[in-house]
């Protein structure tokens, strides 16, 4: 569809047009104005790339305290790619168990090759009081948190780094009860609709975390945590 980017408004020529030309290749440019504006072509993503780093009990925050399963030594704050609700690469950050890194970069640079958007991601600890339920409403994608399994007195996978939970407004957790969390996510109950994040059974997403040994919280059945990818 070389037509549309003839549409490039006049400020395009010169320089910028020169960077943009291995984008939107070489057309001369006819006069501004002759043609309705077109969204310019999606740009190559940039490669992606991922780091691990050690972190502090006071970098964890409230995220971790004395008693947690798992000491912050056992810790890395993964630091990756991921394609935004824009389809751009954003910079995110995972707090994962040390030695689920290698399972998690690889995980996420597929989602990252696949263009999966995801909302955001920040550790948990950005919230007041690392609250899961203020992550979730703000359909941020996280990982370590030391917390219980809620209604439970049993650790989450999460309390060791071993799970991840991706756009969970859009995925949220119901039980038998009626419980949903968060509690904003009501309106996305309803699993048939085609909203890009949403997970379905069968989705590209489900299927790369399955076949690389994790396990889907959708596949189980009370509760359905359609946001939570683990590997115990
Ligand atoms: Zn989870």
């Amino acid at each position: 569809m070389h037509n549309r980017h003839r549409t490039l408004p006049l400020f395009a020529v010169g320089a910028a047009a020169a960077v943009l030309a291995g984008v939107v290749g070489c057309s001369p440019q006819p006069p501004a104005g002759s043609a309705p504006a077109a969204p310019p072509p999606a740009a190559p993503l940039a490669p992606f790339e991922s780091s691990a780093h050690p972190v502090t009990a006071q970098q964890l925050g409230a995220s971790w305290q004395p008693g947690c399963p798992v000491s912050p030594a056992d810790l890395r704050l993964v630091e990756l790619r991921y394609v935004g609700m824009d389809g751009t690469a954003h910079r995110g950050q995972l707090v994962v168990n040390a030695d689920r890194v290698p399972q998690v970069v690889a995980a996420f640079a597929q989602l990252y090759g696949m263009h999966y958007p995801i909302a955001k991601m920040t550790p948990v600890e950005h919230y007041r009081d690392a609250s899961d339920e203020a992550s979730m409403e703000d359909n941020n994608t996280s990982a370590f948190n030391c917390r219980p399994i809620p209604g439970k007195h049993k650790w989450s996978q999460h309390a060791f780094g071993r799970a991840v939970d991706i756009n969970p407004l859009l995925n949220p957790q119901t039980d038998a009860q009626g419980d949903v969390q968060p509690i904003t996510a009501t309106r996305y109950l309803d699993r048939d609709q085609n909203i890009p994040g949403l997970i379905h059974d069968g989705d590209p997403v489900v299927r790369m975390f399955t076949t690389r040994g994790w396990t889907w919280g959708g596949h189980w059945t009370d509760p359905h945590d359609y946001q939570h990818f683990e590997m115990p």
